[in-house]
């Protein structure tokens, strides 16, 4: 071998064993082979689990067989299991060497709305909602699909531990949809009775995005929402002498006409902010003027500045058009915040780049889709707002068959969305997609020990 030959053997050896970074990519092809194989044996049994599901939904802070459910999925699955939680709040522990703490987070809860969709597991379940009335129950939202994938990653970490070290803390949160769920847990001391996350993650399906693929947002990708009640008083009196009146009719129509001005004239354009009046009651026949009329409002935003000067404005236009209308000092109108508010959720960009570049490698460029911030709402931004400043992400699993969504591009007619009786995600390839991007997240952000 003459030395000519030798520096090319040399060289050529050294072009094979120095790619790129070699451990990783090697092991992260094997995990992703490991995790599919894992995924494929688990599906018919996560199936079945998805059909109990979607067939026994509960409303929001009723999750009591839903969450016993969770818990005891997870404790088959080999982790530590705290119940009762924020109420029905499920927290499970998987302590697996050094390494980070990963939270992922799955919501419980479904919704008052009765399900047309006429799958063989629909729902036909009543329950009393806050009120003591009977409604018809349903997981409009997907809450069973979140988590059937956030359990079946559960299961499949359980199973490769080999592939990653930390610990995993997984949790059912009750009452995503009516708010509080996630407020209810962290002021039980999930940060603190129980191992404290670097990482916060989360999966919702999506009625926009096809099954198979993902989508994300990062930063703020939904919006802080505020409900508002505004009581506006009059003076009653008959309709045929309405100058021997204070007529809150008239008053609640100029309210609600001046509030269209606060996003279009005071918030700066570029910052999102919505007000919308979603009811109006007031009266009870034509020749009566009322003594009082109700509004109910919906405020949403995303930085916590633009709430508060978009709730100061709402404070003044109402009281203004009172005092323009001559309402006595005594009867000016009432303004009241509920306490269901829910924070935005704003995606940590680090993260969510990080997380999202591991679902290009394993799902393919276009099946990992950018979405557009909405102004939905969604209490998982708690995760994000405590005074640990914990970066979180949340992604979305596409739920539609790939056929609807291409007609309805084609046709303009719309899909049912989420809250409507009639979505469901498709369960395949939906769960494994689903199971599989969650996995790979927590693989993503377990591979390095923790100095
Ligand atoms: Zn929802
Ligand atoms: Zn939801």
């Amino acid at each position: 071998m003459t030395m000519n030959c030798i520096s090319k053997v040399y060289l050529l050896t050294i072009l094979i064993l120095r790619p790129t970074s070699p451990g990783i990519a090697e092991g992260a092809a094997a995990s992703r082979e490991q995790v599919q194989t894992r995924v494929e044996q688990e599906y018919s049994n996560l199936f079945e689990l998805y059909k109990h599901l979607h067939t026994h939904p509960e409303l929001s802070f009723q999750e009591e067989k839903t969450s016993a459910r969770v818990a005891e999925e997870l404790r088959a699955a080999g982790y530590e299991v705290t119940t009762a939680v924020g109420k029905h709040g499920v927290v499970a522990v998987l302590r697996n060497g050094s390494g980070s703490t990963v939270l992922v987070r799955t919501d419980m809860d479904a919704l008052p709305v009765k399900e047309q969709t006429g799958l063989p597991y629909a729902s036909s379940v009543t329950a009393k909602d806050p009120d003591g009335k009977e409604v018809p129950v349903m997981h409009a939202c997907g809450h069973d699909m979140n988590m059937t994938c956030v359990l079946g990653a559960a299961r499949v970490l359980a199973k490769l531990k080999e592939a990653w070290h930390g610990t995993l803390v997984v949790i059912g949160q009750p009452a995503e949809e009516r708010g509080g769920g996630a407020r209810a847990m962290l002021a039980d001391g999930l940060f603190q009775k129980f191992p404290r996350p670097d990482f916060c993650l989360a999966l919702h399906d999506s009625a926009e995005v096809s099954a198979g693929a993902i989508s994300y947002t990062p930063g703020f990708a939904l919006a802080n929402v505020d409900s508002v009640d505004v009581i506006v008083h009059g003076i009653g009196g008959h309709g045929a002498y309405p100058h021997k009146t204070k007529d809150p009719v008239v008053l609640a129509a100029q309210i609600i006409l001046g509030l269209q001005t606060i996003v279009s004239r005071e918030i700066e354009p570029g910052d999102p902010a919505v007000v919308t009046v979603g009811s109006i009651h007031g009266g009870t026949k034509h020749n009566i003027i009322p003594d009082e009329v109700h509004l109910q409002l919906t405020v949403r935003s995303y930085t916590d500045e633009v709430r508060r000067q978009t709730i100061d404005a709402i404070k003044r236009i109402v009281r203004g058009q009172a005092m323009a209308a001559g309402i006595p000092e005594d009867r000016m109108p009432e303004v009241k915040l509920g306490d269901d508010f829910v924070a935005a959720t704003f995606n940590n960009p680090e993260l969510t780049v990080r997380i999202t570049s591991v679902f290009k490698t394993w799902f393919g460029e276009s099946n990992v889709v950018q979405k557009k911030p909405t102004m939905g709402g969604e209490d998982f931004g708690e995760f994000g707002r405590t005074s640990d400043k914990i970066p979180i992400c949340m992604f979305f699993v596409g739920g539609v068959r790939p056929e609807a969504l291409k007609e309805s591009e084609q046709t303009g007619k719309a899909l049912p969305s989420l809250h409507s009786p009639f979505w469901a995600p498709v369960p395949e390839p939906t769960i494994k997609t689903g199971v599989t991007a969650m996995t790979a997240a927590v693989l993503e952000l377990m591979q390095s020990k923790k100095e």
